[in-house]
């Protein structure tokens, strides 16, 4: 295999703690070789479509709120708004209500049970766009972290972008508390949870784990000035017994256990360092 270098840095990538995983002693990045499988793994059938939507609406719609009101803060009303792996169409369906919306997805089964009124394209980015098409905002939400060539697609997006354009991503973080604990779990043979975060075997895994720092060097590198970011909550109470019932397999006592850990541990990870971040980057001129 040839030497994978850092998309932050350039240096040289190294193996981490799995023949998979990959890490930058510069800059911290973590990457992987784990290959996307969408439309066409069996690996969708470890999860249940309605039990994951039943755990992460209520998460990701209060998540989204908040990066709605920042981007609103920024953007004029009308603005034209692009979503890049738009999924259930929660966060389109939000923003339509200011901005002039549209959304690409390349998974068909999400795209079955999506909303018919939402203006959502099939396909891949920038494929499924036209020619020319140009937009003020592009949101990547949970999806960033899945695309092999992440420089490649965020100098797509300047071709994409109206002038002072507003780049939106909504990512985990690998300072996160979880991702730590994990780690460090890994470090010690449990590689549950490790596996677990990068989703490893699951339809979509996790190609990069960025900090917010490099990942600001990252942008800064393609032509973005970040404006500003901030912390997202990984967990709310509500719809937590369906994530953890998320992946089959897990027997009901395992499933109750880890109910009643995250409920103790929950005021304290209030405290600590977040799991979920966003960016809010500005193109920056010629
Ligand atoms: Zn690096």
């Amino acid at each position: 295999m040839s030497t994978r270098l850092c998309p932050v840095c350039q240096n040289p990538l190294q193996r981490g703690l799995y023949a998979w995983h990959l890490t930058c002693a510069h800059c911290h990045y973590e990457g992987s070789v784990l290959e996307p499988v969408i439309n066409s793994s069996p690996a969708h059938e470890l999860i249940d479509e309605s039990k994951r939507e039943a755990g992460l609406k209520t998460l990701r719609t209060r998540n989204f709120q908040t990066v709605l009101s920042r981007i609103k803060a920024l953007k004029k009303q009308g603005s034209r708004l692009l979503e890049v792996g738009c999924a259930h169409g929660w966060f389109l369906d939000l923003a339509r209500q200011d901005f002039d919306v549209t959304g690409i997805e390349p998974d068909h089964q999400l795209l079955e049970r999506l909303d018919k009124s939402l203006p959502v394209r099939h396909g891949y980015f920038p494929q499924a766009l036209n020619e020319g098409e140009t937009f003020d905002i592009i949101v990547f939400n949970d999806v960033i972290e899945h695309i092999p060539d992440i420089r490649m697609t965020l100098d797509t997006c300047h071709r994409h972008m109206n002038e002072g354009g507003l780049l939106v991503l909504n990512l985990p973080n690998s300072n996160g508390i979880f991702y730590r604990q994990a780690r460090w779990l890994a470090q010690h043979s449990v590689q549950g949870p490790f596996n677990r975060l990068w989703q490893k075997d699951l339809p979509s895994p996790h190609v990069h784990y960025f900090n917010p720092t490099n990942l600001e060097g990252l942008l800064d590198m393609q032509g973005f000035s970040l404006i500003e970011r901030g912390r997202l909550p990984t967990l709310v109470l509500k719809g937590l017994h369906a994530r953890i019932a998320l992946v089959k397999g897990l027997g009901p006592l395992t499933q109750q256990a880890a109910y009643v850990a995250i409920l103790l541990a929950l005021p304290m990870l209030r405290l600590l360092p977040g799991d979920i971040f966003y960016c809010l980057a500005q193109q920056q001129s010629d």
